[in-house]
């Protein structure tokens, strides 16, 4: 029997053969190990095309290595597989006695103390190795938030601008003199809608994801989602190929429509690279260099590439720090003491509100909502309704094609629900149904009116909006941003009030 030096585990987020796990590989020696452990398909209640993303681009990844030469060990269904990664690694390594494990840092905190508990059960070293696909190591950030009390995105946005360089000029100042251009990316597309939104590029399946998708629908059936329209980028090529399209198509008006949202219009100008990026097919620093290039060629604006390569080099980065530092603890929170379940329709889509609808229903039929469908639609109406953070944030693990925990979680329960209260954002992200009228055509097709809150066609989404300061006024009445909307509230007639306060209880019963 060969002797195993290193068993080199790579997991379904670390699919990029130049990542540290791999650097001085022997195939004499080493061996990769790959699983499909049907657990993690089914911790929470995946989308069926979140599984079948990981899957293919898995199948597509250990395929490349082959071709490569490396020896491999990829355990499928036809494995006799047990549930989970740990129960199937320990038997594997039984087997092959390896002297070492060896892996990147895993994306989840569950999964890193799984690997620590094989290591100290079985007696094996285990050495994890510094992600490279993130341009800010978990040490330095760290260092970095040490000398703060309180860190918000901005600060480490123009910190992370400075050491790696990106928009900045050579006295050391940001292109354009601003660091920001946040108030020039905000609009809406008013009534005439959006004028020619460009096709994105389409990722027909090939053998091995038509064979994935048809196992996927045999296997989790009963799975949320749908697969017939499965184009996600699963190979590094295809990647690259959704990220040129992008930057030559989409990211010259990303920016001013970027919080923007229509019907029946899923992706608009955003660049659908999440999954990609998150899966290490792409990397984010080729993407930011794509986006800064086209800058410098006059191809795009800076507003818009700086508000692209703030998401990517800011939130992305900012998140993935902010994780590490608060888990396990941070999946526990709960500020504001919400305690409802999470509505029915959230799996289904079946609701007579058009904006939640139309969010739910795109997101069942792809797998994707753009950032301002999670945050001021789905998030902010479960917000409003008091739904537990932790069912909030299983759903948004299961539903979307590009969700791994360290990236979901703090945009879940600190960006969207204010479960941390108020360690990523300042304020709860709370807003009547007027916003949502303001930046979609979702209002003029809905049955109820978005600036009424009382009366037979009163928007639930305001109704909610009131009844949150109602509820939370003792917590926010002084916040500088939250304050003159409670004032607001409280100027209200006692019926106003009492009429809100009973349509809201009417519809938390009735959700
Ligand atoms: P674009 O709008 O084109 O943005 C470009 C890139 O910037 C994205 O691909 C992504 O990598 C990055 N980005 C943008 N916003 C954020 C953010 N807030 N945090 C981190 N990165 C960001 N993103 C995920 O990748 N996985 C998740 O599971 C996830 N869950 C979310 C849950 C909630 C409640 C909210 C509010 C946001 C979540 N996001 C998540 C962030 C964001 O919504 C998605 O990254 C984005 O919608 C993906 O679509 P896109 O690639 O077209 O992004
Ligand atoms: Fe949503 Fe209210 Fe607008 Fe209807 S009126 S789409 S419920 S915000």
């Amino acid at each position: 029997m060969r002797v195993v030096r290193n068993l080199v585990v790579i997991l379904g987020d670390h699919l990029d053969d130049a990542s540290l796990a791999l650097e001085g590989f022997d195939p004499l020696q080493d061996l990769v190990w790959m699983c499909e452990a049907p657990a993690e398909a089914q911790y929470v209640w995946s989308h069926k095309a979140r599984i079948a993303l990981f899957l293919s681009a898995m199948r597509h990844f250990a395929i490349g290595l082959r071709a490569k030469k490396y020896p491999i060990s990829y355990r499928t269904s036809e494995d006799q597989l047990l549930p989970t990664l740990v129960e199937n690694l320990e038997r594997d390594i039984e087997s092959i006695k390896p002297a070492r494990i060896v892996m990147t840092e895993p994306g989840e905190w569950r999964l890193r103390k799984d690997f620590e508990s094989i290591s100290s059960d079985l007696s094996i070293p285990l050495e994890i190795r510094e992600d490279t696909h993130f341009l800010c190591s978990l040490s330095d950030f760290e260092k970095w938030s040490r000398k703060r009390s309180v860190f918000r995105l901005e600060h480490f946005y123009r910190w992370m601008r400075m050491r790696t360089g990106f928009l900045m000029l050579s006295n050391g100042k940001p292109a354009g003199d601003r660091w920001n251009y946040d108030a020039e990316n905000r609009s809406g597309f008013g009534s005439a809608g959006p004028n020619k939104v460009p096709i994105t590029i389409r990722f027909e399946p090939d053998e091995v994801t038509r064979a994935v998708i048809q196992e996927v629908e045999e296997r989790y059936s009963d799975h949320p989602g749908s697969l017939d329209k499965f184009d996600w980028p699963v190979t590094r090529e295809q990647a690259l190929l959704a990220l040129d399209d992008f930057v030559k198509n989409r990211l010259a008006e990303f920016g001013q429509w970027q919080d923007a949202m229509w019907e029946h219009e899923s992706y608009l100008w955003h660049s659908r690279l999440s999954a990609a990026l998150n899966l290490h097919l792409i990397n984010p620093r080729e993407v930011c260099e794509s986006a800064e290039n086209a800058w410098r060629l006059g191809h795009a604006s800076l507003p818009s590439v700086e508000g692209f390569i703030r998401q990517i080099l800011g939130w992305r980065e900012y998140v993935r720090g902010l994780y590490w530092q608060h888990m396990p603890a941070a999946l526990n929170e709960n500020a504001l003491g919400a305690d409802r379940p999470l509505p029915k329709f959230y799996w289904s889509a079946d609701t007579s509100m058009n904006c939640l609808k139309q969010c739910i229903e795109g997101t069942l039929r792809t797998g994707y909502a753009h950032h301002i469908q999670r945050l001021m639609v789905t998030g902010l109406y479960a917000l409003l309704m008091g739904v537990r953070p932790r069912e909030v944030h299983e759903w948004y693990l299961a539903v979307y094609v590009d969700a791994v925990e360290w990236v979901e979680l703090p945009n879940t329960l600190g960006m969207s629900q204010y479960a941390d209260g108020g360690r990523m954002a300042s304020k709860p992200y709370i807003a009547s149904g007027r916003y949502i009228d303001r930046m979609s055509n979702y209002c003029s097709n809905c049955i109820y009116k978005p600036n009424q809150a009382t009366g037979a066609q009163a928007c639930p989404v305001t109704i909610l909006y009131w009844d949150f300061l109602d509820r939370h006024s003792e917590r926010f009445a002084t916040h500088p941003r939250l304050g003159q909307q409670v004032k607001n509230w409280q100027r209200k007639s006692e019926a106003d009030m009492d009429y809100i306060r009973r349509a809201a209880s009417l519809l938390r019963a009735c959700s």
